[in-house]
């Protein structure tokens, strides 16, 4: 392929020469005699190149050679952005994260610190470990895929204004936000959360609400299949979808966006169940899922 782009550069300088030759000439007898000095005489040799530039070649070089089997992938094209609830170091940072944030309907802390299993495995954790796991499928179908933070990344947070505003900033095509849930024990199964309509101060989801249900009930249906779990039995009359103007994460998206309470840590049988790699597998597998159907107008 070097030596046929080599080839190709070379015709398309020698056909552009003339051209750009005849310019300079044109330049040269316009500019009169006497006129200019000798680093405007050279101006129009650099155009040369500047014409014949190899990134035009490279472009078209690319698109030769081609990755047929990236741009063939389902999710070719999308952009997903991935919100692991949460931040692991959270809690050594109370001042940080209990600043009040504007999310329209109120004010609300930055950011929590989340749940954890009567064994001490953390939400923060969870979620992480979950939307790592989503990612790698994601990426293996094409979709770019960007996390409102990762391991090694801000020491608390980001706050739930930030969470959202880099889902919208990312333009992205679907947004996620990855929790488990601290009921009571008893209190079993997952549900997603969808954005309530809300037009007030700063929030107005009212043009992502359509799309965000599609997306959260394309969620629900996959994340059920793929891990045998039930809608929550404790809220939502057992349905798995509820909507809810009081969370920044949503009311502060301009995207279609849910969160996802994958189970409750504090019940036994859920814990088990989240506590467990494979399970969690499942779970990302169900999410990703969830956001490939949307993604394909599949809902
Ligand atoms: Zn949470």
């Amino acid at each position: 392929m070097f030596s046929n782009k080599s080839g190709v550069l070379a015709i398309v300088v020698a056909a552009l020469l003339p051209t750009c030759f005849a310019g300079w000439l044109v330049w040269d007898s316009l500019r009169g005699p006497g006129g200019g000095d000798e680093t405007q005489r050279v101006l129009p040799l650099p155009s040369v190149s500047a014409s014949a530039s190899p990134r035009t070649d490279d472009a078209n070089g690319a698109a030769a050679a081609g990755t047929p089997t990236a741009s063939a992938l389902p999710l070719a094209g999308k952009v997903v952005v991935l919100d692991p609830g949460h931040n692991p170091t959270d809690h050594e940072h109370t001042a940080e994260i209990n600043r009040l944030v504007d999310i329209g309907t109120g004010r609300k802390a930055c950011d929590t610190t989340g749940t954890a299993t009567k064994a001490g495995y953390a939400e923060a954790a969870f979620t992480l470990d979950v939307v790592h796991r989503a990612r790698a499928l994601l990426i293996a179908r094409g979709a770019t895929v960007k996390l409102t933070h990762d391991t090694g990344g801000p020491a608390f947070g980001p706050c739930i204004d930030e969470r959202a505003r880099i889902g919208n900033e990312a333009g992205a095509d679907a947004a996620v936000s990855v929790h488990a849930d601290g009921s009571a024990a008893g209190d079993r199964g997952f549900h997603v959360i969808l954005p309530a309509s809300v037009h007030q101060g700063i929030a107005d989801t009212r043009a992502i609400v359509a799309p965000s249900r599609r997306l959260g009930t394309a969620v629900k249906r996959h994340f059920a299949d793929a891990t045998g779990s039930a809608p929550a039995n404790y809220l939502a009359g057992g349905t798995g979808l509820i909507s809810r103007s009081d969370l920044g994460g949503l009311n502060l998206t301009t995207v279609p966006k849910v969160f996802i309470e994958c189970g409750n840590m504090r019940d036994p049988n859920d814990a088990a169940e989240l506590t467990d790699p494979a399970w969690r597998q499942s779970a990302a597998e169900g999410i990703a899922d969830g956001i490939t159907a949307f993604l394909r107008g599949k809902t």
